[in-house]
């Protein structure tokens, strides 16, 4: 998870001043230079570091901390609000032009998400607006590139324009838009072509499908892994192109997290979007103050509670609240239920949002190996209908059964018949108004 080695460093150097009733101007100082050091070793750029600790220092020094009864609370209070402001404060979201179609242009070097993260935003423009999007597939000069945007089109059920490789980019764009003028779509998302470093063609030929397109936003895709080279790319492209965002890709991975605290204040643009996994769905407005909270170890409930209402089906809940009610949970309720909860995405990343658990050294486990309900459908659906209503019918031969039928050995077969009577016998106690029974069933 980004910003993971940050994130601890912060939260050790915090926890040293837990406790103390009364600090120094020389605990601050200690203090900063540790927060200094934690921000350049997770790749933030030299200069914001710099600015960051002056500022905070300053205000740490005042008499708002070192009067205070709880200095270590106001000290890790204005981190969070500065930390909030290099990011830029408030999520800015995507611009509309006045009238259809509004034109999003995706830039940025190869291999970055640009071809993605354009899938990803047509998904949440149809999420959110209904849109009826056009993609334009203009980056000529890599082959798998169109294909893959037509994948991308043909998943989300969104026409891609294209004329091959052959054509001219800036020809492609104007016959696109005109394509999307007929048929009114309301926004179109131009896919152009990266290279592996800016250079002065792929600018020119960028300049120039601006100048045919007018896009209302001209997004740039740039790969969190790459640290410091995030951000004098974000610079390179903005000086060219003057863009009007940034979409931070890949902060799913092991990447230290320097370029979303460098770029808002080295270019001046807000990142728009984060891409938190390779999967469509995978894309969340960035909020400069969630992801404070996040990286100091606060959680995240607003992420977690809009994840959970976008990924529960609500129609699903009421059933399952029925079945509680009527005690007809069956395993295939239990399988839905195990899906439902994977929907939302690893289990590690999900519980981080809960404030106090980022740290939390039980977290380690708590992943559900995707295999793993891959195994446990399979045991579910060698189950005869009958078996599957009523797990009392399952003795030794027919579990012997379902482990042969579905090539699992036969401890797990037990094992999970098991889990789903303990589910059953905890559902039941909850609808009788026994919340404790849930605390002993998780051994509380
Ligand atoms: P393009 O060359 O800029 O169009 O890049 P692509 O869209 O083809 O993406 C390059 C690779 O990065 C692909 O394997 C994507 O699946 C992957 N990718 C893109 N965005 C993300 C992200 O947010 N997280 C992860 N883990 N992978 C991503």
């Amino acid at each position: 998870m980004a910003f993971e080695g940050l994130s601890e460093r912060l939260q050790k150097t915090f926890s040293k001043l837990r406790g103390k009733g009364k600090i120094t101007e020389s605990d601050v100082r200690e203090m900063m230079r540790e927060v200094r050091l934690a921000l350049l070793e997770a790749d933030v750029n030299f200069d914001v570091t710099k600015n960051f600790i002056k500022t905070v220092r300053e205000r740490a020094v005042g008499s708002e901390v070192l009067d205070s009864l709880t200095p270590a609370q106001q000290v890790i209070k204005i981190v969070d609000e500065e930390l909030t402001k290099i990011m830029g404060s408030q999520a800015v979201l995507l611009n509309k032009a006045a009238k259809i179609p509004t034109v999003i242009m995706m830039v940025g070097l190869q291999g970055a998400g640009k071809t993605t993260s354009a899938g990803k935003l047509v998904r949440y423009l149809k999420e959110q607006s209904q849109a009826r999007p056009l993609l334009i597939a203009a980056d000529v000069y890599r082959p798998a590139a169109i294909e893959q945007l037509q994948t991308i089109g043909q998943q989300l059920a969104v026409p891609v324009y294209e004329e091959g490789t052959a054509a001219d980019p800036v020809e492609i764009v104007k016959n696109g838009l005109q394509q999307a003028q007929d048929a009114k779509n309301d926004y179109v998302l131009i896919d152009t072509a990266g290279r592996l470093e800016i250079d002065e063609q792929l600018m020119d030929e960028l300049s120039r499908i601006k100048e045919v397109a007018q896009p209302t936003e001209i997004l740039l895709v740039v790969d969190s892994m790459t640290g410091q080279a995030a951000t004098h790319v974000a610079e390179g492209f903005n000086k060219q192109l003057d863009i009007t965002g940034v979409v931070l890709t890949k902060l799913d991975g092991d990447t230290r997290g320097g370029a979303a605290l460098s770029i808002r204040a080295v270019t001046g643009k807000p990142i728009k979007f984060i891409g938190s996994g390779e999967k469509l769905d995978a894309l969340e407005v960035f909020h400069p103050d969630r992801m404070a909270n996040r990286i100091l170890g606060m959680g995240d409930m607003m992420t977690l509670i809009e994840k959970a209402e976008k990924d529960y089906d609500e129609k699903q809940a009421a059933e399952l609240t029925r079945k509680m009610q009527e005690n007809t949970f069956d395993f295939n309720d239990f399988v839905d239920q195990l899906e439902q909860v994977q929907k939302m995405g690893p289990m590690d990343e999900i519980m981080k949002m809960i404030p106090g658990m980022a740290n939390n050294p039980a977290l380690q486990n708590a992943n559900m190996d995707p295999q793993d309900l891959e195994h446990l459908k399979a045991i579910v659906y060698s189950m005869t209908p009958q078996e599957r209503q009523n797990p009392d019918l399952l003795n030794p031969s027919r579990r012997k059964r379902l482990a042969s039928g579905s090539g699992r050995p036969l401890p797990e077969v037990n094992r999970m018949i098991k889990q789903f009577k303990q589910m059953q016998t905890m559902m039941q106690k909850m609808t009788k108004g026994n919340f404790n029974a849930m605390e002993q069933m998780m051994g509380n």
